[in-house]
């Protein structure tokens, strides 16, 4: 980065945000790709848009004490962070993983403001999370955290002002108790929460929506670039709800899903992974994947998490968590051939990774737009809840993959417009800036 103004305002955010690297990580990518936009465009620095951008409107931390099984007290820490409403309501998923912590929840929430501006629909950024671990715990045990965590989350959000919805560790279950609780204490039932059941206001395809979405959006950067998925051998980390519909929908482009992962380790199998068991495993018996060697002969399973990029693929998607390519990963995924690397989970690459995936011509579909097909279907449950309505499996779909389409055109148009054609990566963070940055100045120094 070479401009003095951005250089400072980075070195602003190190200096107040010390201790969160995530987030500091998440920042800088940003800022990098922005230059062009502070040279053309005076107006925004003028506005003070730039600054006001990286420092979330409100920061919630609150303490969740709920009682296990064995009538022990536990406490864990809850976040909300209302990071920008410029375009619309905070919208943005809660994590519940022990690694969470300020850092990571503000990470995601910066993220989210520019992937929610891409998918065109009126949605700030916000995320939230607590570092309660749902792994191993009962449902009664899982029950008491969400309603603990919800009575205290309810007092800050709402339809109109912000919506959370799943993110690891969360799903169909713990949104059902947090939307349970949230309903009992206000006593009014809204589209509060997205990601519901369907026979509570839940959309149609919004479980499939983040791996469709990923292929969708993949699929329009293989074909601008004279390929496809047919024939292609694909890696997918990972094994929870943005992996699974990625294989899906892969595999229904033709393309074959040779390994899939889970926080202990990766399965591989040269003659694709049957996807049936691993739902089974996964979103039904909630085993670990080291189970499905047992009946799948011809697959192993390897302990440990970052060798599944030393498998020979064509085209990686790391679904799983952040950082989880560093750049020795990335080498080996270029040096085995790999053409594309697209983004499920959110920041899964590191800066060196990347720089990697540059520096070898590879495709790269970054997280915010590659990923955004969740947040925009939630976008879409949110608008069939205030309509009262609900459309069918085919029609949300087809609205997904139009939105998919529309956000790869907007990354390549903008990385075309500023310079950089082919790096979807600056393509996506200047043209979900911009949208943002235009309503913050309209709005005046709020
Ligand atoms: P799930 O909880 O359903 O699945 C997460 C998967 O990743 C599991 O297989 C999990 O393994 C693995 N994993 C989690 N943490 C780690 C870790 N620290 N190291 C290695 N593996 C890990 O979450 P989702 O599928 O919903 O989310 C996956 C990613 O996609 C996240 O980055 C999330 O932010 C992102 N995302 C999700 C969206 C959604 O709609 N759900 C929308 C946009 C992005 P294990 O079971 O062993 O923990």
């Amino acid at each position: 980065m070479k401009n003095a103004y951005l250089i400072e305002l980075l070195e602003t955010v190190k200096k107040r945000n010390a201790g969160e690297p995530e987030f500091i990580q998440a920042v800088t990518e940003v800022l990098e790709t922005l230059e062009p936009v502070v040279e053309k465009r005076p107006d925004l620095v003028e506005a003070g848009v730039f600054e006001r951008i990286v420092e979330p409107e409100r920061q919630i931390i609150f303490r969740v004490p709920w009682v296990d099984d064995t009538g022990k007290v536990r406490v864990n820490r809850g976040f909300r962070i209302q990071f920008n409403s410029a375009i619309g309501p905070y919208k943005g998923g809660i994590r519940l993983h022990p690694s969470v912590y300020i850092g990571v929840i503000k990470f995601l929430g910066f993220e989210q403001i520019f992937k929610n501006s891409l998918t065109t629909l009126p949605m700030g950024g916000g995320k939230g999370g607590s570092d309660f671990d749902p792994k191993g715990k009962s449902d009664a045990e899982v029950m008491r955290f969400c309603q603990s965590f919800m009575t205290e989350l309810s007092k800050h959000i709402g339809a109109d002002c912000d919506v959370p919805a799943g993110d690891i560790g969360t799903g169909a279950r713990e949104i059902g108790f947090m939307f349970g609780q949230y309903k009992r204490l206000r006593n009014e039932f809204t589209g509060v929460l997205t990601g519901k059941g369907l026979t509570y206001g839940g959309s149609l395809a919004r479980t499939q929506a983040t791996g469709y979405g990923l292929c969708y959006f993949t699929d329009e950067m293989l074909k601008a670039n004279g390929k496809s998925f047919e024939g292609k051998k694909v890696v997918i980390s990972g094994s929870g709800n943005v992996a699974i519909y990625a294989n899906e929908k892969a595999t229904e482009l033709g393309a074959t899903v040779i390994a899939m992962s889970d926080s202990n380790g990766y399965i591989y199998d040269e003659n694709g992974i049957d996807l049936a068991a691993i739902k089974q495993l996964k979103e039904v018996e909630r085993k670990r994947i080291k189970e499905y060697v047992k009946d799948h002969p011809t697959a192993t399973y390897t302990e440990g998490c970052s060798g599944i990029w030393s498998i020979p693929c064509d085209i990686a998607l790391p679904c799983a968590t952040q950082n989880e390519i560093d750049g020795e990963s990335a080498k080996k995924l270029a040096a085995n051939g790999c053409f594309c690397v697209s983004e499920g989970a959110n920041m899964p690459s590191t800066p060196e990774a990347i720089e990697v995936y540059f520096a070898n011509g590879m495709l790269y579909g970054p997280a915010k737009a590659a990923n955004a097909g969740g947040v925009a279907t939630s976008g879409l449950e949110m608008s069939q809840n205030s309509q009262r309505l609900a459309w069918t499996f085919e029609e949300v779909d087809a609205k997904l993959k139009g939105i998919m389409q529309n956000i790869f055109a907007s990354c390549d148009a903008a990385a075309k417009e500023f310079g950089m054609p082919g790096n979807y990566m600056a393509g996506a963070n200047i043209a979900g800036f911009l949208k943002v940055a235009e309503a913050m100045k309209a709005q005046g120094c709020v």
